[in-house]
């Protein structure tokens, strides 16, 4: 059995017709046994459940939101808890407010809303500084004799995440493999930012869509193309050419 483990933003979402071919092809393996489907995702679980009834989404089989912090399984509700092995492990070594304190004093920088910092994930925008590369680096430098606790997500010229030291979607993703028996070396991942670029590195194939960020561009030009492709079509069409590419399903319609 394979692993998709996929983005959601910018990956999946972005064309409804393609999200919806690949959503139904992505059924039928599933519905045979042959596909155990991870959403991966920034996003918090009710929006996830919003995108399963809205966006087409496909359903899945474990959905990891917050940037990997948190681990949901079905039945997913609103309400539902993340699972509680992998919430004692981040939180036995990450401290919000030690988190907090490599931010303080940026110029510019703006707290993202409240729902995306939680006890496991500091998050703020940096696209308001003077030069949101040099914040990134100075926070970067912070948290640089700390990171065996912590780490710094940066996405989009835009999001920087403060996370524990063993969250982020690739060690999430390791982690349910391991705790579900499923095989390491049949895990696809699939993303389009610097978020994703965890999951290239911790699995031996990766998925970068057309319209991928250069922070992920760049991680595919170092992984190569034996461990990173990258496609030609844009969104869930660039997911399901990748599929084809590793061989997790037949040819991709439309592409040559
Ligand atoms: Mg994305």
């Amino acid at each position: 059995m394979w692993t998709l483990a996929s983005d959601i933003d910018g990956t999946l979402v972005g064309d409804r017709a393609a999200l919806d071919r690949l959503a139904a092809r992505i059924a039928d393996l599933r519905g045979a046994g042959k596909l155990f489907l991870i959403l991966s995702t920034g996003r918090r679980l009710a929006q996830v459940i919003d995108g399963l009834a809205d966006e087409g989404l496909p359903e899945p089989d474990a959905v990891l939101c917050q940037v990997g912090t948190e681990i949901y399984r079905p039945p997913l509700k609103p309400q539902s808890e993340p699972i509680p092995e992998w919430r004692n492990r981040l939180l036995a070594e990450y401290s919000r407010d030690e988190a907090l304190s490599f931010l303080e004093g940026i110029e510019g920088l703006v707290m993202q809303p409240d729902v995306f910092n939680t006890q496991l994930k500091t998050s703020c925008y940096l696209d308001g500084c003077p030069e949101p590369e040099v914040a990134a680096a100075e926070i970067r430098r912070r948290v640089e004799p700390h990171v065996d606790r912590y780490q710094v997500v940066w996405s989009s010229a835009r999001d920087l995440d403060i996370l524990p030291a063993s969250s982020g979607k690739g060690k999430a993703i390791r982690f349910l493999v391991e705790l579900d028996g499923l095989d390491a070396e049949r895990v696809v991942a699939a993303g389009d930012t610097g978020n994703d670029a965890a999951m290239f590195f911790e699995f031996d194939r990766g998925i970068a869509v057309a319209n991928a960020k250069p922070e992920l561009l760049e991680v595919v030009r170092e992984l190569g193309e034996d461990r990173a492709y990258l496609a030609r079509t844009p969104y869930a069409a660039g997911v399901e050419e990748g599929l084809a590419h590793f061989g997790v399903l037949d040819g991709a319609p439309g592409v040559s």
